[in-house]
């Protein structure tokens, strides 16, 4: 078959109409007064972070108006300006220090007049800040991250009252929030979790009742669904916007959507006799004459070398495994199994339904990870393309619409 005409190429889709429903979803699992904060740091877990932002504050569907969020939030100034100009504050995760503010002055200024929300975990962070704001000529929102457990980026509960009494004390500086992060929320009767949520409530309490505007935050998505009291004044979900489940298996009882659905083009496909080897190392060996496919994408996209001779794709609705070596660039599909398939067909590398046997779920079982490294991972040679919610035939626009191949098979 001719019909593949070069301009096909693998795609990350993302379905604002699956994330938007997230939000729903996620917004029922919570008081109406509580905020959510998106979080879309790493690129939003690799599904594109201009795609995803703009969803979250520009789309509208059924009940959900926009924005569906209240805020987002980035770990690097780097993102945040990534990002730009929101009508939602964006909240810049990774603390302020003293030894990189000379390194990132530009960025930070671009920053401040993006009105970004910035976090400091030490009275020299605040100070330096505040230096910088004045220089910036403007007022700057800042937010404390108080470490209770995780032994990270935050300020230990002994030296908070120095940190807020500096940023108390420069009128450049507005705090707008407390927050924490758990170390194991999706096990809410763990004694470490609840003695997180009791130091940083206890730590907290009196200065949220003086300062009734500044929020306080440390639910992630395991929190959200399985630990109410944890909710506060604002969320900070991360993976299950994006439609997976927080315990990293699927559940039926959460219809969580997943966002992302990769596919790639089959762009040549080859006879091979019996006991002909496909790949380096001629790991994989023919055991009856059949078709090999070929697929454009490889390790270097985030399709992992660990799944050689392990994981499937999907062609026609069928499974196919994946034979030999993945390697940088290519995998290879064994087609015994799926005569009709020709070059052209859209293969769905990652799956959007959660029990598919090309989820990101079973991906990243195979892999020995968990499905936010898989996510990560997904290189930026991969084109990700937004699929609108407006479009009711979504099944229909999640294919690579180029060869007449595909054509025929939808
Ligand atoms: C990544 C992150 C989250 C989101 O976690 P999920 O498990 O993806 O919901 C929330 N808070 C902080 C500080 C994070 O780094």
């Amino acid at each position: 078959m001719d019909a593949f005409h070069g301009t096909a190429q693998p795609q990350v889709f993302i379905s604002r109409t699956a994330l938007l429903h997230n939000v729903r979803l996620l917004r029922q699992s919570l008081a109406a007064n509580v905020k959510i904060c998106a979080m879309i740091k790493a690129d939003a877990y690799g599904h594109a972070s201009s795609i995803i932002a703009d969803a979250l504050t520009n789309w509208s569907m059924d009940q959900i108006e926009a924005p569906a969020v209240d805020a987002l939030a980035v770990v690097t100034i780097d993102e945040a300006l990534v990002v730009g100009r929101t009508s939602v504050p964006v909240i810049v995760l990774r603390p302020l220090e003293s030894a990189s503010i000379a390194h990132q002055r530009d960025a930070l200024g671009s920053a401040l007049h993006n009105g970004c929300t910035l976090t400091v975990a030490t009275a020299q962070g605040a100070q330096d800040l505040a230096r910088v704001a004045i220089a910036a000529a403007v007022r700057v929102n800042v937010q404390v991250m108080i470490d209770t457990g995780c032994a990270r980026e935050g300020t230990p509960i002994d030296s908070l009252p120095r940190v807020l009494a500096a940023i108390e004390s420069y009128p450049s500086l507005k705090l707008t929030g407390l927050c924490t992060h758990f170390v194991s929320s999706e096990e809410p009767g763990n004694p470490l979790s609840v003695e997180q949520l009791r130091q940083f409530t206890s730590a907290t309490a009196s200065y949220a009742v003086h300062n009734p505007e500044v929020l306080r935050h440390a639910a992630n998505s395991a929190a959200v669904f399985f630990w109410p009291s944890t909710h506060l004044d604002m969320v900070r979900p991360g993976i299950s916007l994006y439609g997976i489940d927080p315990t990293c298996r699927p559940n039926c009882q959460r219809p969580l959507r997943p966002v992302m659905k990769w596919l790639a083009p089959l762009v040549m496909i080859r006879q091979i006799k019996k006991g002909a080897t496909v790949g380096y190392n001629q790991t994989w060996t023919a055991a009856r004459d059949t078709r090999i496919g070929l697929v454009p994408v490889g390790y270097a996209d985030g399709y992992w070398r660990s799944f050689s001779n392990r994981a499937k794709m999907i062609l026609r609705g069928k499974p196919v495994p994946v034979v030999g070596r993945v390697s940088m660039d290519y995998a290879t599909v064994d087609l015994g199994d799926a005569p009709e398939a020709c070059v052209g067909d859209a293969a769905t590398v990652l799956d959007n339904d959660p029990l598919s046997p090309a989820s990101v779920y079973a991906l990243a079982e195979l892999a020995g990870t968990i499905p936010y490294e898989l996510f990560c991972r997904i290189g930026a040679r991969m084109r990700r393309a937004a699929v609108d919610p407006a479009d009711s035939q979504e099944n229909a626009s999640w294919s690579i619409q180029t060869s007449t191949s595909a054509a025929k098979s939808a």
